[in-house]
């Protein structure tokens, strides 16, 4: 017996435009359309959207799409009715009467999408009225779960009424539900799964490389205005992002003083300014935005051709995401991180500031994990192996380099061969792991380089074999040399915050 195939790509054609599938895309939309519960990790700009939209449009009934951001909603809505697709979205920005209008339609079947806010969907008054009126109508396809990391408090961006979600599981045992995010880490992954209540979910892992981009890191120095100014006259839109408002606002002036449209973005404008330059930006009416981390997810430019981080990220993950805005046509596009070293001092200024606001206690736990996510970044940015495959294994993804998109593959540093003291290093974590015992890199090094302090005499750690083998390598070195043997995945970090090392 033959299966039975959807012919997809016609529908792909004739619908979208499309000529072909991204990499991940049909998997997704056939098990979508065989009714299964689905978490789709995909990275930005991978075609998430059109893994539950073609399907939503071969379907009978109406699919329903939860999505965190009103800004994001409206740019979805808009993209579909272009192509001609009746979708619509209901949220907080909506006069109440228009709501009620909308909802009407709903009902009558004039949409084949219905965008709604979390909220929203889980009041009793929506699930006991029109929900349920459409679930005995029309039908519901499936609720899909946009941005679904937001549901874990191990995800960037925690929104607490997405735990909510799980009543229409409850209440609608029999739609499906589909996760999706650009979010891949495994305990994000996990923590999807089970607060939304997936029932044994088809779960596509797409790869997170992102070959379309150019990653690298530039010193920071008094040039560095003048290479951002570069990167703005050789033209393309852009986004720079800055740590403070100050900074942003000193950025964008300086831009302007020089010619250049730019705007800024940050939690200081108030909500019509932001939209307005954000609705600027995406229109092309000024090329750049200068924006701090709060520029949320709203943006959905597809032809950012280049990101500078002006400071630097918070983590890995911030940074993949922020710079990652890039490029999301799939042409070619830059990535640069600039980074110096009084970075490192502003960014251990603020993770001090995290203080407990009632008793002024330092919150031991948000600085340690804090800490941990600059060492990631720190290793990132005065790395000399490749970024991409830095970037991949942070997500789990075995990736070895040449990259042939990042600075140190495509200008790489005269590298001494460091295989001896790689070895050295290895059996150092090997004698302390058959003594019951981990330590964090810095340790190991005073440990190599035969360091005199009380705590490693008193600890034994001076009777080693491997004691003071390492003498002649500078602190530098060794560093540099563990966070090589780290992104080589020779060795393991522990993710408690005290990043004690072992072998893998
Ligand atoms: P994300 O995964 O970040 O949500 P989107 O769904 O917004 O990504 O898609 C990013 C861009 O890629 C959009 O401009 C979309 O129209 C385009 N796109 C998606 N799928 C395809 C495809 N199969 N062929 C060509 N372009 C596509
Ligand atoms: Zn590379």
């Amino acid at each position: 017996m033959r299966a039975m195939t959807v012919p997809l790509s016609g529908a792909l054609k004739r619908i979208f435009g499309f000529d072909a599938f991204r990499p991940g895309q049909e998997g997704v939309v056939r098990d979508v359309l065989a009714g299964r519960d689905v978490l789709a990790l995909m990275p930005t700009g991978g075609g998430k959207s059109l893994c539950y939209q073609l399907p939503a449009l071969l379907q009978p009934g109406v699919s329903l799409v939860v999505s965190p951001l009103i800004a994001l909603m409206q740019d979805q809505v808009r993209q579909l009715q272009d192509n001609d697709i009746s979708a619509t979205f209901i949220n907080s920005s909506i006069e109440p009467a228009e709501i009620s209008r909308r909802l009407k339609g709903l009902l009558r079947g004039d949409y084949k999408l219905v965008y709604l806010a979390p909220e929203r969907l889980v009041l009793t008054e929506f699930l006991d009225g029109p929900l349920n009126s459409l679930s005995a109508g029309l039908g519901i396809n499936a609720f899909v779960i946009d941005e679904a990391h937001c549901v874990s408090e191990w995800g960037h961006d925690f929104r607490p009424e997405y735990r909510q979600l799980s009543t229409l599981r409850r209440r609608h045992p029999q739609v499906p539900l589909l996760a999706f995010t650009a979010t891949a880490t495994p305990r994000v992954r996990t923590d999807i799964i089970g607060q939304l209540a997936l029932r044994d979910p088809a779960v596509h892992l797409a790869s997170f490389n992102r070959p379309n981009l150019f990653y690298r890191v530039r010193p920071k120095s008094k040039h560095s205005y003048g290479d951002l100014l570069a990167q703005a006259r050789a033209g393309g839109a852009g986004i720079v992002y800055c740590l403070s408002r100050r900074r942003v606002d000193e950025v964008t002036s300086q831009l302007q003083t020089d010619g250049v449209r730019v705007l800024p973005y940050h939690a200081g404008l108030d909500g019509q300014t932001r939209r307005d330059n954000q609705e600027a930006f995406i229109r092309d009416d000024v090329q750049i935005i200068v924006a701090t981390i709060a520029f949320g997810m709203g943006i959905n430019k597809p032809d950012v051709r280049w990101v500078i981080h002006y400071d630097l990220p918070k983590s890995l993950e911030s940074y993949y995401q922020e710079s990652g805005r890039a490029g999301r046509d799939g042409d070619p596009a830059y990535c640069t991180l600039f980074f110096g070293a009084s970075d490192i001092r502003t960014a251990e200024f603020l993770i001090q500031q995290k203080i407990d606001p009632n008793t002024g206690e330092p919150l031991e736990n948000e600085q340690r994990i804090a800490r941990q996510q600059l060492r990631q970044v720190l290793n990132y940015a005065e790395s000399s192996d490749c970024r991409r495959a830095i970037q991949l294994h942070y997500f789990d993804e075995a990736f070895t380099g040449p990259c042939d998109a990042c600075d140190n593959c495509c200008e790489p540093r005269t590298t001494h061969d460091y295989s001896v003291e790689a070895r050295q290093f290895l059996s150092c974590i090997a004698r302390l792991a058959q003594r019951g015992e981990r330590f964090g890199a810095a340790y190991i090094i005073e440990i190599l380089r035969g360091a005199r302090t009380e705590r490693l005499q008193s600890r034994g750690h001076d009777s080693l074999s491997v004691y003071g083998i390492g003498k002649d390598r500078s602190v530098q070195e060794w560093r540099s040399l563990a966070r090589s043997l780290m992104h080589q995945r020779l060795i393991g970090q522990s993710q408690d915050g005290y990043s004690a090392l072992s072998l893998n």
